[in-house]
């Protein structure tokens, strides 16, 4: 079977680790990257959501945390933080540093963002195919208002720097609109069996990866049913502030309203907490299959159970 997941950083990593131990050695899973959080740093540039995936499914992931390395070390942080250079508000440890470095390099040396992530997959061994979402540029930037006035912040400063205290007016990811889906990445949709949204955040990091031109129009017109997890459970983001981005799209946070924001063109199923048994019936008047089964990714075997179950109702909504 060819599985398509379109992922975000953490919610993507962890369901992707779940969804390769449910499945079967010949079973082959193609990771659409989410590339609007990278930040360019000391002159680096650093993927945030497609390291998270890598070192998730390679075994190198810092586990309590969610990103960065295991047995991280600070050392060029502190000497960068010496030099009054920052940002000391974003975490770049001394074995993830190398990350970027080895990406950097190879990017300045003329190779695209596809190349550079396989190149460094050949490390990590994530057991899938992990495409960025793009080659092109594409930094979502978030509008606030504070004291300093309206304006925009890059993504990463809004989540990590102001813990998105302040609310979002607006997304942009910005670039996309001329961005160009990655080599593979719209014949891997066309190709597909089955097409996963994993309970990443519906706004900045799935949201984003279909606002790369063609690939949303790719995912809808494919001829795999598409399923998604919800990343909401009981109104309420399970770790992060999805909500406060929701709001600046103007969709409720919860299961139900998530789904009908993907909307019926776009998903042919959905998978809701069983804390939110309840939407069930609103969800599938939608015109969207729906099921309740637990959707806490405890450990593996718990998240290998919610990607069966997502299988499972994709088999139910083949068309
Ligand atoms: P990020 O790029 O690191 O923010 O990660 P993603 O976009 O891939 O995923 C973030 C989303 O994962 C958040 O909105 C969380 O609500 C969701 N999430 C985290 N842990 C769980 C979990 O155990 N179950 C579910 N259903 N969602 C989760
Ligand atoms: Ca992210």
């Amino acid at each position: 079977m060819r599985i398509v997941a379109l992922a975000g950083g953490i919610g993507g990593a962890r369901f992707l680790r779940g969804l390769l131990a449910a499945v079967g050695p010949q079973d082959e899973i193609t990771v659409i990257g989410n590339t609007g959080d990278d930040i360019h740093l000391y002159g680096l540039k650093v993927c945030p959501d497609l390291d998270t995936v890598m070192y998730t499914l390679g075994g190198g992931i810092h586990e309590e945390q969610g990103w960065g390395r295991t047995d991280e070390t600070w050392s060029i942080k502190a000497e960068m933080k010496e030099y009054g250079v920052g940002p000391e508000w974003f975490g770049l440890g001394d074995r993830d540093f190398a990350t970027h470095l080895v990406r950097s390099q190879m990017l300045t040396a003329g190779y695209s963002l596809s190349q550079v992530t396989e190149a460094l997959c050949v490390r990590w061994k994530p057991g899938v195919r992990l495409l960025p979402m793009s080659d092109d540029r594409v930094e979502t930037h978030v509008r606030i208002t504070d004291e300093q006035g309206t304006r925009a912040v890059h993504f990463q400063e809004y989540w990590v720097r102001l813990h998105a205290a302040v609310d979002a007016e607006a997304i942009v990811p910005v670039g996309a609109d001329t961005a160009k889906p990655a080599p593979g990445v719209l014949e891997a949709i066309a190709a597909a069996d089955v097409i996963l949204f994993p309970p990443s955040n519906p706004v900045v990091s799935i949201g984003t990866i279909l606002a790369v031109p063609g690939i949303r129009e790719a995912v809808a017109a494919a001829p795999a049913p598409v399923v998604g997890l919800s990343p909401i459970i009981g109104g309420a983001p399970v770790r992060g502030m999805a909500d406060k981005v929701l709001a600046a799209v103007g969709v409720e946070a919860t299961a139900e309203a998530v789904a009908l924001n993907y909307g019926s063109a776009l998903i042919d199923g959905w998978l809701v907490d069983t804390a939110d048994e309840a939407s069930v019936a609103a969800v599938e008047e939608a015109g969207i299959a729906c099921r309740a089964v637990p959707l806490l990714m405890t450990d593996v075997e718990a998240t290998a159970e919610m990607a069966r179950a997502a299988l499972a109702l994709a088999e139910q909504v083949r068309r």
